[in-house]
């Protein structure tokens, strides 16, 4: 039996993670919930935003679902005290380095897209992007250079961490329609090449995959002239944060968009891409989809439940097609009328 460590946080994170728990629990799977408080819910009770008991649930779990963390009243505390640390410590505890992000346009909501509704409507990608390394966690500080003060942060990354991301990457792309892009900036970067080299090599184990190179200049400009011409793109940290961003806005409302963090050992942390969202906490306006989608993530790459991953995503689906529409995509349904639209098309 699996155990799913639930992590609602604060704001709207209680909200959509409880409309995902009763969808979970409506497929009639062998799971076991735990939940425990985290961000500012567990600085409240606990004076840590990841105390020990929820680290140790969310490290014996099988995985985690996790809402968002965030809450105005600790704007002033002090950094390492502040809700968002919550995520850098799971992350780090956990060893999650790989970031998947789906964007995907579903069909009648291409008018939520900065795109036009004709380019947005292809839109249906995954986004790898490595977690743990590259210039956010190489040698930084400050220094003089001659009588200017200097900035600098190096970036780099080895082979190893390379290899395990290209390999999620092109396990990803198989269970697609096994294309994969692979961005860099190697005509400048030695990062950069280092990156591409070992990808080429990674590929000799994935040859009924087809790989691309693309440099992050043009991928940013491909991903808004003909995003529909990716399905798997894989990625440094500082490219994939910018990227991930960039697909998830031409994609549509930021309340319907998954992501997953995973490790080695397929273990994850799915969370909504969103935050906590302060300003429509407690008012039942909450979209739930993104969180409910992580959860079919978490079927699918940490639980080997890709049926009832598979569907719970065509019950969003008809619960979009059927004109079920939460005020975030311009309608009036509450948080609780678009989980039981999922609810009954399941
Ligand atoms: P946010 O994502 O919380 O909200 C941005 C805007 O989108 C708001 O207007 C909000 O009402 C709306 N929105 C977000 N999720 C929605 C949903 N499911 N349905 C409908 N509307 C939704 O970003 P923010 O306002 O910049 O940050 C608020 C707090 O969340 C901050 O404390 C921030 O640090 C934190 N945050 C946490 C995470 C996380 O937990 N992973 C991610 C981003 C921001």
């Amino acid at each position: 039996m699996a155990l799913i460590a639930i992590l609602p946080g604060d704001g709207i994170g209680p909200e959509v993670v409880a409309a995902a728990r009763r969808v979970l629990d409506a497929l009639g799977l062998d799971l076991t919930f735990e939940e425990a408080p985290v961000g500012g819910a567990a600085y409240r009770a606990h004076g840590h935003p990841l105390p020990p008991a929820t680290l140790n649930l969310a490290k014996r779990a099988d995985a985690v679902l996790f809402g968002a963390v965030g809450d105005p009243e600790f704007d002033n505390v002090a950094r390492e005290h502040r809700p968002e640390q919550a995520i850098l410590g799971l992350r780090k505890a956990l060893g999650l380095f790989a970031n998947l992000r789906p964007a995907k346009l579903f069909a009648g909501l291409e008018d939520a897209s900065a795109l036009r509704p004709e380019v947005a409507a292809a839109i249906d990608m995954v986004i790898v992007r490595e977690l743990t390394g590259d210039v956010y966690f190489g040698e930084k500080g400050r220094r003089m250079n001659g009588d200017a003060r200097q900035g600098y942060d190096v970036m780099s990354y080895d082979d190893n961490e390379v290899e395990r991301i290209a390999r999620v990457a092109f396990e990803t792309a198989r269970t697609r329609k096994r294309r994969l892009c692979s961005v860099d900036k190697a005509n400048v970067l030695e990062t950069s090449q280092l990156w591409r080299d070992v990808v080429n090599d990674i590929h000799a184990d994935y040859y009924d995959v087809t790989l691309t190179h693309m440099y992050v200049d043009n991928a940013a400009m491909q991903l808004v002239r003909n995003p529909g011409q990716f399905d798997v793109i894989v990625t440094g940290n500082l490219f994939g944060d910018i990227l991930s961003d960039q697909a998830s806005m031409c994609a549509g409302s930021i309340g319907m968009l998954p992501s997953a963090a995973i490790n080695q050992d397929k273990k994850g942390l799915y969370e909504p891409i969103h935050g906590s969202a302060p300003d429509i906490a407690g008012q039942g306006k909450a979209n739930p989809l993104a969180t409910i989608l992580s959860a079919a993530m978490m079927l699918r790459h940490s639980l080997g439940e890709a049926q009832a991953a598979d569907r719970i995503e065509a019950a969003v689906t008809a619960a979009l097609v059927a004109g079920h529409r939460t005020p975030d995509l311009g309608g009036t349904a509450t948080t609780g009328d678009m989980t039981n639209a999922v609810l009954a098309a399941l």
